[in-house]
Formats: C-alpha cells, sequence, structure tokens
C-alpha cells in the first residue's frame, strides 16, 4: 500500500547501513586511478557518480522513491516545478514542431508554452481541458500534449485513459504536470501518460521551505532529460534533496488529511448563501465529478470559490481572515488565500483573463494542516464581514 511504499522505498546501498539517506554535499566524485576514470567514460552502464551537475547519491535516493512511487522506471529531480516543466518541452521538441496545451494552468507554463518557446519556432495550440478538444486539435507536426490533472486552478479532470490511447496511435508525447493530484491522489502513468511532472515544492515538501521539482518516466527519456539538462544546468542541491525526502514520510497522512478537511470545507462553501460557486474536483458539484471519482483517491488541498461580491468583497474578505493568510502557492501546513486577480493575473489583460474565467471576486483557497473547525469558523467570520 501507499503508506507503506512511502515509507520503505529503493535506496542505494549504504555500506554502514544508515537508516536515512546521507547528504552528499559534494560536486566532485573522485576515480582512484586512471583505470578507473576509462572504465567509467568507456562504460554506457553508468553504476556510479562523477560530477553533481550529472547526478548526485543524495538526488538519487529522492528520485529512487519519486519513481517507485510513480509506478515507473525512473525520475529525475530538478532545480524547480518550472524546470520540471520546461525540461520535457526544451529536450524533446523541435524547430517546426507543435504542442498542445490547455487553456486553465499555471500561468508561467502557459507563457513558457504559448509565448516563450515561439522564438525557437514551436507553435501551439490552447485549448479547453476535454479529451475531444484535444484530440481535434492535432495537427500532422504534433509532437506533444502539456496538461495539468487536475488543471489550475478550476480543477477540471481530462478523460487521460483514452486520451493516451489515441496519443499514442499519433506518436504524441503525453506530459501530465501531476502537482495537483501528487502521487498519493494519482498515478497518470497508470493511465498512459509518458512523464508525470511535479512541482516538488508542494506536497512532497509540504513545508513551503523550498523549491524544487521532479519528473518521472521511462529510463530512456528521463535518461535524455538529464542529459539535456547536464548541459541547462537546473539542478538541486543535495541538501534540499535530502529536505524533501525528509518531508515526503508523511506526504500519505498529509494528503488523507488535505483530502477530507478540504472537502468538508468545500460542501461548508457550496451551502453558504455569500459564495457563488465553489470549484473542487471531488465535490458533487464539479463538472468533471464524475471523471475525477474515476481517476483520483481525493480532491487534495485546493479549491477555488467565486464570492458573491466584487473586488471590494474580495478584499474585505481576504483581509478579515485570520488563519487563512493571503500568500501564493499550495500544500504547506499552513493555509493561504491566492486571490488570482491580484497574485497571479495582475499584468494580463482584461479580455484574456475573464477567458481564463478569473474575475474580481475569484479567491483560490490552499486549506492547510489547522484544526478543521478553527478553519471553518474563520471563514464564516469573515464571510459575515462582506
Ligand atoms: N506546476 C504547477 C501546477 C504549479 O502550481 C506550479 C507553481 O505553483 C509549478 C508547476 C511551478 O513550480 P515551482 O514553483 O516549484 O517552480
Amino acid at each position: 500500500m501507499f503508506e507503506t511504499e512511502l515509507i520503505h522505498p529503493p535506496q542505494i546501498e549504504d555500506k554502514f547501513q544508515s537508516l536515512n539517506p546521507a547528504i552528499y554535499p559534494s560536486a566532485v566524485f573522485l576515480f582512484k586511478n586512471m583505470e578507473e576514470l576509462i572504465d567509467f567514460v568507456s562504460s554506457k552502464n553508468k553504476n556510479r557518480f562523477e560530477y553533481s551537475r550529472y547526478g548526485n547519491p543524495t538526488n538519487r535516493n529522492l528520485e529512487l522513491l519519486i519513481a517507485h512511487l510513480e509506478k515507473t522506471e525512473d525520475a529525475y529531480v530538478v532545480s524547480s516545478g518550472m524546470s520540471a516543466c520546461t525540461l520535457p518541452i526544451l529536450t524533446f521538441l523541435q524547430s517546426g514542431d507543435h504542442i498542445i496545451f490547455s487553456s486553465d494552468m499555471y500561468l508561467k507554463t502557459r507563457n513558457f508554452i504559448e509565448k516563450t518557446i515561439k522564438k525557437f519556432n514551436i507553435q501551439s495550440t490552447v485549448v479547453f481541458p476535454k479529451k475531444e478538444e484535444i484530440l481535434n486539435a492535432i495537427q500532422p507536426n504534433t509532437k506533444m500534449v502539456f496538461i495539468e490533472f487536475p488543471t489550475n486552478p478550476f480543477y477540471y479532470v481530462i478523460d487521460l485513459k483514452p486520451l493516451s490511447e489515441e496519443l499514442k496511435k499519433h506518436n504524441i508525447l503525453l506530459v501530465v504536470d501531476s502537482t495537483l493530484s501528487s502521487p498519493y491522489n494519482c498515478n497518470p502513468i497508470e493511465f498512459g501518460a509518458d512523464l508525470v511532472v511535479h512541482s516538488l515544492t508542494k506536497y512532497f515538501s509540504g513545508q513551503n521551505d523550498l523549491i524544487a521539482g521532479a519528473i518521472a518516466g521511462s529510463k530512456n527519456y528521463i535518461e535524455k532529460i538529464r542529459e539535456f539538462n547536464g548541459e541547462l544546468g537546473a539542478i538541486l542541491p543535495a541538501e534540499i534533496s535530502y529536505k524533501i525526502y525528509r518531508s515526503s514520510k508523511t506526504l500519505a497522512i498529509r494528503m488523507q488529511y488535505h483530502n477530507e478537511t478540504t472537502l468538508e470545507i468545500a460542501d461548508y462553501l457550496y451551502n453558504h448563501p455569500k459564495i457563488k460557486k465553489v470549484y473542487y474536483p471531488m465535490h458533487p458539484s464539479h463538472p468533471d465529478y464524475s471523471i475525477a471519482k474515476k481517476y483520483l483517491k481525493g480532491g487534495g488541498c485546493l479549491l477555488t470559490i467565486e464570492l458573491d461580491g466584487n473586488f471590494e468583497a474580495l478584499k474585505t474578505f481576504c483581509n478579515s481572515c485570520n488563519i487563512f493568510r493571503i500568500g501564493p502557492s499550495f500544500a504547506s501546513a499552513e493555509s493561504l488565500l491566492d486571490p488570482p486577480i491580484v497574485m497571479s493575473h495582475w499584468d494580463v489583460p482584461e479580455v484574456e483573463r475573464k477567458k481564463m474565467n478569473i474575475f474580481e471576486n475569484t479567491l483560490r483557497i490552499s486549506v492547510g494542516l489547522e484544526n478543521k473547525n478553527d478553519l471553518i469558523k474563520d471563514l464564516e467570520q469573515a464571510l459575515n464581514k462582506i
């Protein structure tokens, strides 16, 4: 079971039989003599380390853990969730290729696909996060589909299995940013995804004290990404790797708590007269509820609401909360409020913003690990002020 797998993953052999993996803060790994060096460079099976930009034993233990939890062959840890998202695109796409991505998505990833990679002559098409819309957007030069699972910040859940089956027929790589699921709630590779990416900053860390990312998939794909990043250099320091490894041990119990508490809070808000809309994938009111139930063990810590009011109401509500505080990111112990109109979409022109469903009364809420009744009381008193 996941809880047990999490605590007993495969690890690199340690001659001292240390219970916890060692931290190797070393850029360089030495060779005893010239023969050992020649052996290393001439062998394809590189079972040791040379230089930490190419790999580090502390990082390797975290990679083995992530590959194990995602039920795939290999994984690779990198400097941020953004490098985890951008590396597969940079590694596998060439000038003249086409990529499809979904309209609901972390804005920085969207900007990278829609704007930044245009300068490498890679074209893109944005579609609503639905299997049919994605398939209808395929062109002869489409090489990759990039989606979030569920999407952020409205938690649409794409029917992954039939999508991946169709994409395989066209030789199109399916890359799934599964940050919002975490391997506790879903393993997209089991449903045909080729690569899964994570912002480890979120559930894996759970502490809001670091930034990191990971990519998981077959050995062949991961090796190519590792080689590419050997030149790019978006690597993760060993000390940070160990912090993530340490925090991961509580991933399952944190996820259980997030799933249960957030669903109850979503239901409380759904029934509140001052709330116009609630988006939570495992709430029966969500448009993708039936697909979500098929793929997800739980809905995670994020929900999004539309308050019954204007920007003033949003300001009053955010300013009145005491336990929930205003800040980006999610999945930490502390509950956070993210008003996207200000936090992430301030510079997005109004017409574009409205197309993304971001209004002046939209608020993303990250439910932390505080007591559920205290959280509901905090929301109640703040709603009474608007
Ligand atoms: N993917 C998703 C779904 C995210 O929400 C984020 C950040 O919020 C990222 C990727 C980027 O991760 P990081 O902040 O670790 O670079």
